[in-house]
């Protein structure tokens, strides 16, 4: 696997970092690879994430810490893939346009939660799906980390930006 390594090593996770501004080609392709096949078994996979900016995420982890909610994220800023535009987000959605956050949905009637039917499909794309932590389950959470640790993308290793097609 190719990486584009930056040639400076210090960490800048102000306004000025050299952080992307959307997804990473690949994930954008496996993205709309996955909500068509999802279509194609009769399950409407909507988005809800994409890329995340460092003020965003802060923001986001803040949440259920210093501001009111739940605890959505364990990552703070600079430490989500969303920041790097490798990670996105998703949820099905029912006949009636409501998106659906239980894991138990069947809204297509085989017999498999839809959920499950979605993180297997992404799986099989290459995602790496949140469902799948041991420490804190994230359902809705799928990224390709492209063999980069967060430490590696913080010191600017970027994946290469070559898709397939
Ligand atoms: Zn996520």
């Amino acid at each position: 696997m190719l990486y584009n390594k930056m040639n400076h090593d210090y960490v800048d996770l102000g306004e000025n970092a050299h952080l992307p501004s959307e997804l990473h080609p690949v994930v954008e392709q496996n993205k709309n690879k996955l909500v068509d096949k999802a279509a194609a078994i009769g399950i409407d996979v909507v988005i809800t994430e994409t890329r995340r900016s460092v003020k965003q995420q802060d923001k986001l982890y803040a949440q259920g810490r210093s501001t009111g909610g739940n605890i959505v994220t364990h990552a703070k800023g600079g430490e989500s893939y969303h920041n790097y535009g490798l990670a996105i987000d998703y949820a099905v959605r029912n006949k009636n346009g409501t998106l659906i956050w239980s894991t138990t949905y069947d809204g297509n009637k085989n017999g498999k939660e839809d959920w499950y039917e979605v993180a297997e499909i992404a799986k099989y794309l290459g995602f790496e799906w949140g469902g799948d932590w041991l420490n804190f389950k994230d359902y809705p959470h799928l990224q390709m980390d492209f063999g980069l640790s967060i430490n590696q993308l913080k010191k600017g290793v970027r994946p290469d930006t070559k898709t397939n097609q």
